[in-house]
């Protein structure tokens, strides 16, 4: 008994699997705000700003510039001092790299 291979060749429509853009920072961010929310829920409220004592609307500002979920990393300042501080921020890693140990290295 003979038995006769079909000569079927099924090359065309080739399926390529598009791989999805997901940016990781979103994922960073959801984290990061999910993160806050649970310091918010957690810490006690300050009356006034840690930094200048002023009374009103305060906002909820990270410590280490690492935004770690441990609630003594934030503090609460107004919102003068939490603006100054972002600019501090900005200014220290322009000129600070962080070692293999994770601490913070000036250049
Ligand atoms: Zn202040």
């Amino acid at each position: 008994m003979v038995f006769k291979k079909g000569h079927k060749t099924w090359n065309k429509g080739k399926r390529g699997l598009r791989g999805k853009d997901s940016p990781l920072w979103k994922g960073d961010k959801a984290t990061y705000s999910a993160i806050h929310k649970w310091v918010q829920r957690n810490k006690n409220k300050a009356d006034c700003c840690v930094k200048c004592g002023k009374i009103g609307r305060l906002e909820l500002a990270n410590i280490s510039g690492e935004y770690k979920r441990e609630i003594d990393d934030y503090e609460y300042l107004c919102c003068k001092c939490h603006r100054d501080k972002d600019k501090w921020f900005d200014k220290i890693k322009s000129k600070v790299f962080r070692g293999p140990d994770g601490k913070f290295r000036k250049i």
